[in-house]
């Protein structure tokens, strides 16, 4: 009874110390491993293996990204510019159009697609400079090519403002139509696609001169002699004329563009009565 008694009464101490016996051997292997290794995590010392393994990131890991900005610090602030950050080149024919004093227009943003469809360097015509510094309005303004732009304001400042000076003392309008539109030609499904989807042309419906008149496309015969110097002025210039009697769809208007064909083929189609 004793013995059974004394190991009763002796076995939580026995637990004890056996636990406190382990504690100690732990908190000694654990202070020999500081020792010999030293404090990484306090004294930055970190091991060339921690290092490497820090630096390569595991393939398909996520990469971390950096917090948002805070909203109430605004956008960031340029710091310079990069090779990929410039702005582009200005176009050399916008350039040249722009300063060339000829035209009353500004410079948007290229215009891009959808499909074939687009400007690379475009400009908004409003008005032609002529040479005596009259204003001659473009309505509505068209949004053109700028080499376009340029080749109409030749054609309106060398021919056509001359033959107005003698038809009715000036010109002081030009009624325009289509600039740049995305279409295919003439607006048939399934056709090439026009000049006009790429600022390379332009459509006139007539002129309004000094003397008050309008003279119109579609009635030629009010003014023969200024018409048909128009025609013949504007495919001396123009890659592609037509005008009434063409194909149909130019009764009421003229269509010029500057297309580049094979072996330098030009069209001029436009009937005088
Ligand atoms: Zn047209």
């Amino acid at each position: 009874m004793n013995t059974s008694r004394t190991k009763s009464e002796t076995l939580p101490a026995c637990i004890l110390s056996m636990i406190m016996t382990r504690c100690v051997a732990t908190a000694g292997v654990a202070a020999f491993m500081l020792f010999a290794y030293g404090f990484p995590a306090i004294s930055g010392d970190v091991s060339p293996s921690l290092r490497h393994s820090q630096a390569v990131q595991k393939p398909g890991a996520e990469i971390p990204t950096p917090p948002p900005r805070p909203t109430e610090l605004g956008p960031p602030q340029s710091t310079g510019t990069s090779p990929q950050e410039a702005a582009p080149p200005p176009d050399a024919a916008c350039t040249h159009a722009m300063t060339s004093g000829h035209l009353v227009a500004v410079l948007v943003a290229p215009v891009v697609g959808p499909d074939q469809c687009g400007i690379a360097a475009p400009l908004k015509l409003s008005a032609i400079i002529l040479a005596d510094g009259a204003r001659v309005p473009l309505e509505p303004e068209s949004l053109l090519r700028c080499d376009f732009a340029e080749a109409l304001a030749d054609w309106v400042r060398e021919d056509i403002a001359p033959l107005a000076q003698i038809a009715g003392g000036g010109l002081t309008k030009i009624l325009g139509s289509d600039g740049y539109e995305c279409r295919s030609r003439n607006r048939i499904i399934g056709a090439i696609i026009s000049e006009h989807a790429t600022g390379n042309a332009l459509d006139l419906r007539g002129f309004k001169l000094h003397d008050g008149r309008t003279l119109l496309i579609w009635s030629a015969n009010e003014d023969l002699d200024f018409m048909t110097q128009i025609r013949d002025t504007s495919c001396a210039r123009f890659t592609t004329v037509l005008g009434p009697g063409s194909d149909g769809y130019h009764q009421a208007h003229m269509h010029v563009d500057l297309k580049v064909r094979h072996n330098g083929y030009r069209i001029c189609q436009w009937d005088m009565e």
